[in-house]
């Protein structure tokens, strides 16, 4: 089994407060600041250029990648880490869609992520070639899938409502039908169990700031199926994805059949250190055992909000199979509420126009924090403190 208690003991949580936005941005694991000053002073200070070589710089994007692999299936030599999920996003949907030639469709679905989707339209205008995107009601999308579409493209949890995908359903009707599958597996990463090998997917991307608890602004990961990596064409065909870049050849040669074609230039390698401190705190998790926790606190969740909480509405799917590790409640005054709970110590999170969103991450989220949070929110509803006009303003992030 695994010890939720050790794995909460490795994350710096401020005092008094219960931090239900691990979906959003991990908090910071306790190795952190070692793991930081080491890369400073060990490595950067003293190694400078020599690090790419004696501290392995160059090759973390693969050893990251290897570890993320272990959390969603992948072999080793499938995953690499670097860049924004947003650019592996659009590395993936360009290399899925050269693999099907005579199709125009992109079929994706409204409850996506908006960047996903601002990339697959920023692709469409630059190839300027007649493809169609189509965003139906995800629940629609099984339905949507026929020999017209060239590729599925997926976020696997909805970032709203925490509705999950079938992944194996819709890779199979998919592959059926001739068409490849991208998914983004930025809320399932770190949240759900996910095997990209048993469901066959094609391609894979995500970022490690959110369940990962990489830190902000930690790199995105891609997986693309060894079976296609050989003739994956990396359209953003930078020198690290090159067969050899250190040739300093003026033409471009992916990188013969390795998932190093999808590198594309100079990582951030200082976040290679928080990330790979943060990944430490998944060596002893089973993500069976992460899937059964997840859903009991968030079914304890639903049934207090539910009985204690009237004028909320359950945005999430109720069966706990259909949904990812966040749950999330409709409620009008949704931005003020959470303004409220915020104030409060109790941090969710607010997507426009009324959802409020609670990620459930057992790997720092007990029992008693979902009853505390549930309290403090039952108190708000009750004083309707939310009415305070200090929580009605805005930030630039909500
Ligand atoms: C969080 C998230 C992103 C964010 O992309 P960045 O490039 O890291 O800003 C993209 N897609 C999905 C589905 C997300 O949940």
């Amino acid at each position: 089994m695994t010890d939720f208690a050790k794995t909460r003991a490795m994350f710096h949580i401020p005092e008094g407060m219960i931090y239900l936005n691990g979906n959003s941005l991990g908090p910071m694991p306790k190795a952190a600041p070692d793991a930081m000053n080491r890369f400073l002073n060990d490595e950067w200070a003293s190694e400078l250029i020599k690090g790419w070589n004696t501290k392995g710089w160059f090759v973390q994007t693969n050893t990251l990648g290897d570890r993320i692999a272990r959390l969603i299936g992948a072999p080793d030599g499938s995953t690499v880490v670097g860049d924004t999920l947003s650019i592996k996003v659009f590395q993936a949907l360009s290399a899925a869609l050269a693999l099907v030639p005579d199709r125009r469709v992109i079929l994706s679905d409204n409850g996506n992520f908006p960047t996903d989707l601002y990339m697959a339209q920023g692709l469409m205008k630059l190839k300027d070639d007649g493809f169609e995107l189509r965003t139906p009601a995800p629940e629609d999308v099984l339905g949507q899938i026929s020999d017209e579409v060239a590729v599925v493209m997926l976020t696997e949890v909805d970032y709203r409502t925490g509705r999950k995908h079938d992944m194996k359903a819709v890779i199979e009707k998919a592959h059926a039908n001739g068409a490849l599958v991208v998914w983004d597996l930025a809320h399932s990463a770190g949240a759900v169990p996910v095997d990209v090998t048993s469901t066959d997917a094609d391609f894979a991307v995500g970022c490690t700031y959110k369940f990962l608890n990489g830190g902000p602004g930690a790199p995105a990961f891609i997986y693309v199926a060894p079976r296609l990596i050989e003739t994956v064409e990396p359209f953003l065909s930078g020198w690290h994805g090159h067969e050899a870049p250190f040739a300093f050849d003026t033409d471009y040669r992916p990188m013969p059949g390795k998932i190093e074609r999808m590198r594309i230039g100079t990582p951030s390698v200082a976040s290679f250190a928080l990330l790979d401190a943060a990944l430490d705190a998944w060596d002893e998790v089973d993500m069976d055992d992460l899937r059964v926790r997840s859903i009991e606190l968030s079914e304890l969740f639903i049934k207090e909000v539910e009985a204690r909480c009237p004028g909320l509405t359950l945005a999430s799917p109720r069966d706990a199979h259909e949904r990812g590790s966040h749950v999330s409640f409709r409620f009008e005054k949704g931005f003020e509420c959470m303004q409220a709970l915020i104030d409060s110590k109790v941090i969710g999170d607010f997507r426009a126009p009324d959802i409020m969103r609670f990620g459930i991450t057992p790997l720092f989220i007990t029992e008693a924090d979902i009853l505390k949070a549930v309290d403090v929110l039952e108190d708000i509803l009750k004083t309707e403190s939310w009415k305070d006009p200090r929580f009605q303003i805005r930030g630039a992030v909500t």
